[in-house]
């Protein structure tokens, strides 16, 4: 890190293998901040889909988020149950979540992160929306099933299998309560997720760099229309 706490570089090769780290549904108050010395410390930029009321309403996080060198993307502004949202609803919940983080960072959001994107085959409405606002819609190939709240099935899903050059991980630094809202071992474990990243000769880098590489693509994604999507079983 530099005298202004911009991460500046890495510290393996660049030319290594890249995975990314996205956190969804902050920026939060309590945790965030934490998260964001942990990465410090790691010299790790990540990926923050921000909820963009959230946003706007810790608006001093968000940019501390872009000043770190973390990149910003967009997981609508309210987190809708977005399967039942239609089209229209659908279209102001991506573009009003644009806005607050524009406004905010003075960067253009580029990544779409989808909400309830477990419930994939609901999106229509969401995927034609983003693509018609220029996002790239951007899935994982990694869970850490953080939101669940069992540490063990987090640990096993985030430390266990093979990583592999062009792995998304998904984690969480916002929560609600009535998403068992509790982030501390997400936190906690980031360490020795980035250890083991970095054990494989791989690096933590940005989605740009991680998706333009097309490492890894035939196994998780696949470009439909503009849009990298997840593959279907
Ligand atoms: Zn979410």
């Amino acid at each position: 890190m530099n005298k202004s706490g911009l991460v500046v570089q890495e510290s393996i090769s660049p030319a290594a293998g890249c995975v990314a780290l996205t956190f969804d549904d902050g920026p939060h108050p309590e945790y965030t901040p934490r998260l964001l010395d942990v990465l410090a410390r790691y010299e790790v930029r990540a990926s923050f889909f921000l909820v963009g009321r959230r946003a706007a309403r810790y608006s001093a996080l968000v940019r501390r988020i872009a000043q770190q060198g973390h990149e910003i993307g967009n997981h609508t502004y309210s987190h809708p149950v977005s399967p039942i949202l239609n089209y229209r609803a659908m279209r102001g919940e991506v573009a009003d979540a644009h806005k607050a983080i524009a406004d905010i960072t003075g960067t253009e959001p580029r990544y779409f992160r989808p909400t309830w994107a477990l419930w994939d085959w609901f999106h229509a409405a969401m995927e034609r929306s983003v693509r018609e606002l220029g996002y790239i819609s951007v899935r994982w190939s990694k869970s850490s099933y953080d939101w669940m709240g069992v540490p063990f099935l987090m640990r096993r899903s985030l430390l266990g299998g093979e990583v592999s050059p062009g792995d998304i991980f998904l984690l969480h630094d916002g929560a609600e309560k009535s998403l068992w809202g509790k982030r501390d071992s997400t936190i906690s474990i980031l360490p020795a997720l980035v250890r083991s990243i970095r054990a494989c000769g791989l690096r933590v880098g940005l989605l740009e760099e991680t998706m333009s590489r097309g490492e890894n693509r035939g196994q998780n994604f696949q470009k439909k229309e503009g849009v990298w999507e997840k593959k279907r079983p």
